[in-house]
């Protein structure tokens, strides 16, 4: 399989994209539509990806729990915009056991409903408050049209779920969780990612407010790699989550929710890979540094394999990584399949770099010469980590210079249609749901969000020409 050609990111992204995720096995259709299965591969990286959002989770004092898959119809019902947004995606069962069930059970799209019961029988008082629980789950979205991790109709993620005493505290843990996000996003996966507001027409259907952050794929296309929702008293109001104030007097809470899926190795698969395929950032990926004996005979393997597993503990004792010790396959093979693969550094031994006291390494985010280098033995490991560090930034480094040279500042809606088919427009927006529903229709774009960061001033809404205090950013999005 890997030497089998892929199709290249020019001829086709969206068959490049297909290629990637089979042949790397992360995942697999499954016999459902719109299902899929995460190979082993696949699952490592959203294990790391989970470690790492966990951790920031709980040093922001977040507690995990687990809730039933199952919610009961008449929840949903009780908060009128979110089963309106959620009715057609629903999967209802009616029968269990051989049996018509007196009410339908729903599963879940998402928990904000059964959570928010659970809430109020659990919140009595303001001492109760916050309230800061996460879960790691699978939801189910009946999807039409669905792609391999980007939009499945059951997909993982970690849904957070709080509640707090007033309306600061809870639009500050909003924002707090997509810092969260973002800091994620920039520092462990290389992704550079713009957050900001949605539209009113965008947002969560129950939210006051969403915002969520955007990434911009190898084909410039728009990612929502994650949200974070301020739901104001909404949710409290229909599930009747209240509590007696330091007053005594009795208030409704202020609630939050925040979700980031399986979506995201989507988006790191299409921000950083290339024609050779996947390019895994250092700090998630499965396996950081793969080591290749470079032996023509049993003389060779004699010298080299010692070596070799003695860097083998060396490194493994500070690294994730594998030694490729298959006999039945060439190292050109092993290149090719390490790089389809995506892992960030290739380490070759063979007799001539043990006699010079060194390997040789190849690091994947910059494939041919420029990315090969020879280290000494005797300081491997720190070598190998200030490796991996430049990898990391430098990944980040052509990402956001990817982004910022496909962005553009269009001097009217004609210029807007046309860099919408390859970028994203930054434009002045009036705000009004009218141009918003106009562009989209005429041009597919849609507004992504309405990032914190604002210039000065004022300007002219890019499609009717009425003063707007606010930019926005247009494009076509997954
Ligand atoms: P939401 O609860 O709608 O705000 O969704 C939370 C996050 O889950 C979104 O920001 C997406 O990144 C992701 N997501 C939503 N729908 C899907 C889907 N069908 N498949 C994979 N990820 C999804």
């Amino acid at each position: 399989m890997a030497d089998e050609k892929l199709t290249t990111q020019a001829e086709n992204f969206s068959e490049w994209y297909n290629q990637v995720v089979l042949r790397a096995e992360m995942a697999d259709y499954s016999p459902v539509r719109g299902c899929m299965v995460v190979r082993p591969y696949g699952w490592a990286l959203w294990e790391n990806i989970q470690q790492s959002l966990d951790r920031r989770f709980k040093a922001t004092g977040h507690v995990n729990a687990a809730f039933p898959m199952f919610i009961p119809m008449s929840f949903l019902e009780k908060e009128k915009e979110h089963v309106e947004g959620f009715s057609p995606e629903l999967a209802i069962v009616t029968h269990g056991g051989g049996q018509k069930l007196e009410e339908p059970l729903v599963v879940r799209p998402t928990s904000e409903t059964i959570i928010g019961y659970m809430y109020s029988q659990w919140i009595k008082s303001y001492r109760d408050l916050p309230i800061l629980i996460n879960q790691w789950a699978n939801v189910v979205r009946w999807e039409m049209r669905t792609r391999l991790f980007l939009r499945t109709l059951e997909f993982y993620w970690q849904e957070g779920h709080t509640a707090h005493a007033t309306e600061a505290e809870a639009r500050e843990e909003t924002r707090r969780m997509m810092d969260q996000y973002t800091n994620f996003a920039i520092e462990d996966a290389a992704v550079p990612v713009i957050p900001g507001r949605k539209s009113e027409t965008e947002k969560f259907a129950g939210a006051v407010q969403s915002i969520s952050m955007e990434a911009m794929m190898g084909d410039t296309k728009a990612l929502q790699a994650g949200t974070s929702h301020f739901l104001g008293q909404n949710f409290a109001k229909a599930f009747d989550i209240k509590f007696l104030d330091q007053n005594n007097v009795l208030q409704y809470a202020w609630t939050t929710s925040w979700g980031f899926s399986t979506r995201f190795i989507g988006a790191i698969i299409m921000t950083h890979g290339d024609d050779h395929g996947l390019v895994l950032p250092p700090k998630l990926a499965p396996i950081q540094v793969v080591i290749v004996p470079i032996a023509r005979n049993d003389a060779d393997r004699s010298t080299v394999m010692p070596v070799v597993e003695r860097v083998a503990s060396e490194l493994g004792a500070n690294f994730r990584i594998k030694v490729d010790d298959r006999s039945e396959v060439t190292p050109g093979f092993k290149f090719n399949d390490w790089e389809l693969r995506g892992v960030p550094l290739r380490l070759e031994i063979g007799p001539k770099d043990i006699e010079k006291g060194v390997v040789t390494a190849a690091r994947r985010d910059k494939p041919g010469r420029e990315g090969k280098s020879t280290l000494a033995l005797d300081q491997l490991t720190a070598q190998v980590a200030e490796l991996l560090t430049e990898i990391h930034a430098s990944m980040y480094d052509k990402a956001e210079a990817f982004r910022d040279a496909h962005i553009y500042d269009p001097k009217n809606y004609d210029e807007l249609k046309e860099v919408v088919q390859n970028g994203w427009a930054f434009s002045w927006w009036c705000g009004s749901k009218e141009c918003e529903a106009r562009i989209k229709e005429e041009t597919k774009a849609t507004t992504r969000c309405i990032p914190f960061n604002q210039p000065d001033g004022e300007g002219r809404c890019i499609y009717c020409g009425q003063p707007a205090s606010e930019k926005v950013y247009f494009a076509r999005a997954y």
